[in-house]
Parts: C-alpha cells; sequence; structure tokens
C-alpha cells in the first residue's frame, strides 16, 4: 500500500526526508509541486512558488497538489503534516502535536447566504484514532483552515463557534479534495504559534519553527509505525 504525506513547505517535510533518505522522484513542470518516494511512501511537498520565490502555502496550492498526488499515486492514505496556531485558552502551548479531530473546517468562508453558510464553512471528515493519539502523546483537536496567517475578529468568531484548537492553512482544503476520492485523511500539527497571545504569530512562528518542526518528525514517525 502507499501512504502519502503532505507538506505545505520544505521546512516542515525536510528533517522527515532526511531521517528517512528519501529521494526526490518527481518535481511537477508547472506548479513546482515536489515529490519524494520510498519505503512504500510518497512525500508530497506545495514547492517554491516560481515567481514569489516562497513556498506555496494555503489551500489553492494544496488542493491542485492533493488532487496531483492521489490521480498519480492513488494512496490508501494521506497524512497531511504541518505546523499551526493554537489557543492557550484551550490548552495548548507552542511545541504540542495534535492529531486532527474527526472534522475539519474553513473560518474564513462567510456566505450569508442559504445552504451556501454550511458549504461555506464545511464539516469535513478526518480519520482520527483517538485511542492511537493518547497512545503516541498527542493532543486531540479540531483543526481549522483559512488563508491568512494572522486572525481577524471574525476569524476569531467563527474559530470560537467551531471549537477549533487548531488554526491553519491547508488542512480542510485537503480534506475537501480527500472526501470526494474517498481517501481518508489524517492530520497531525505541531504547534509554532499561540493565536491568542501578545506577541505577533508571524515573530512566534519564525522563532519556535525548528522546535515545532522536531516535534512534529517524531510525532511522524511514531504514527508511522503504528500504520499497518
Ligand atoms: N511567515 C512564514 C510563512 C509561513 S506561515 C515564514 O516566514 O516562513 C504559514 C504556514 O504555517 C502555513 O502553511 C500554515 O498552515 C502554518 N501556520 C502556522 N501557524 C499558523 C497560524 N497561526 N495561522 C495560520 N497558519 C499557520
Amino acid at each position: 500500500m502507499t501512504l502519502a504525506l503532505q507538506f505545505a513547505m520544505a521546512a516542515e517535510a525536510t528533517p522527515f526526508l532526511e531521517r528517512r533518505g528519501l529521494a526526490h522522484a518527481h518535481t511537477d513542470p508547472r506548479y513546482g509541486f515536489e515529490f519524494h518516494e520510498g519505503d512504500g511512501l510518497v512525500v508530497a511537498i506545495a514547492g517554491t512558488h516560481p515567481r514569489y520565490r516562497v513556498d506555496s502555502i494555503g489551500t489553492i496550492s494544496a488542493v491542485l497538489l492533493t488532487s496531483t498526488l492521489l490521480e498519480r499515486y492513488r494512496p490508501a492514505l494521506v497524512v497531511n503534516a504541518g505546523t499551526a496556531g493554537g489557543f492557550q485558552a484551550r490548552g495548548a502551548k507552542v511545541g504540542d502535536v495534535f492529531l486532527g479531530a474527526e472534522v475539519a473546517v474553513f473560518h474564513d468562508r462567510r456566505i450569508p447566504l442559504p445552504g451556501f453558510e454550511a458549504m461555506g464553512r464545511a464539516h469535513l471528515p478526518v480519520h482520527c484514532d483517538r485511542a492511537l493519539a493518547a497512545k503516541l502523546g498527542l493532543k486531540v483537536g479540531v483543526v481549522s483552515t483559512g488563508d491568512s496567517l494572522d486572525c481577524t475578529p471574525e476569524d476569531l468568531a467563527q474559530l470560537t463557534a467551531l471549537g477549533a484548537q487548531v488554526k491553519e492553512m491547508e488542512a480542510a482544503s485537503i480534506a475537501w479534495v480527500c472526501e470526494r476520492h474517498g481517501v481518508p485523511l489524517v492530520l497531525l500539527k505541531a504547534i509554532t504559534d499561540l493565536v491568542d497571545h501578545p506577541s505577533a504569530t508571524s515573530e512566534q512562528f519564525v522563532k519556535n519553527l525548528a522546535l515545532a518542526v522536531g516535534r512534529l518528525t517524531d510525532a511522524l514517525e511514531a504514527l508511522m509505525e503504528q500504520l499497518p
């Protein structure tokens, strides 16, 4: 069986690739997506945007990458691993690793029209093994996705109403594609920053990235050992 791992940023994926010694297999010529293969695994990374010269983070690239990944490799399971913001009011600390709870949601798609409101916010299936999370010492929380690193008052209201514990920029969009393909998705997110903390998210992110990615890589290794 092929297991797929999807990352948004090279900095999130590199320690795992180095530990596993996975070889680079393919670069998508149009979008710059990077694929590494080996050990029954395929690792898909959003890659560098050709014009902006930074990682192609966010939902647009995530959706295209998941679609490409599923069609090219037909994996039995996708794990989306990455960094995220947490909420100290709900017990999160920098360096915590969360396994995504059973649904993923969006916090920045506000469409107050009948029917469209529910579609915008969405309620997308995620595979969550709570017993496994307990065994591996992972927290479990609802992951919410939006296309901004900051958090507007409207976003915060939505995150609170949805009971989200984890705020990031890809997971729900990946869940949207996986659901259509009938492929289970697992979310693993390490906390780089606290949304409800006085210092700027971007400063916290840069300061804590290496710590969080180290924890993410350890958790990913532990999770892989438990999969069939
Ligand atoms: N400023 C960073 C750019 C990436 S931050 C840099 O200098 O390198 C955004 C990435 O980290 C996204 O892929 C997102 O999924 C995740 N992320 C981490 N903390 C986040 C937060 N508080 N809100 C939204 N996304 C966050």
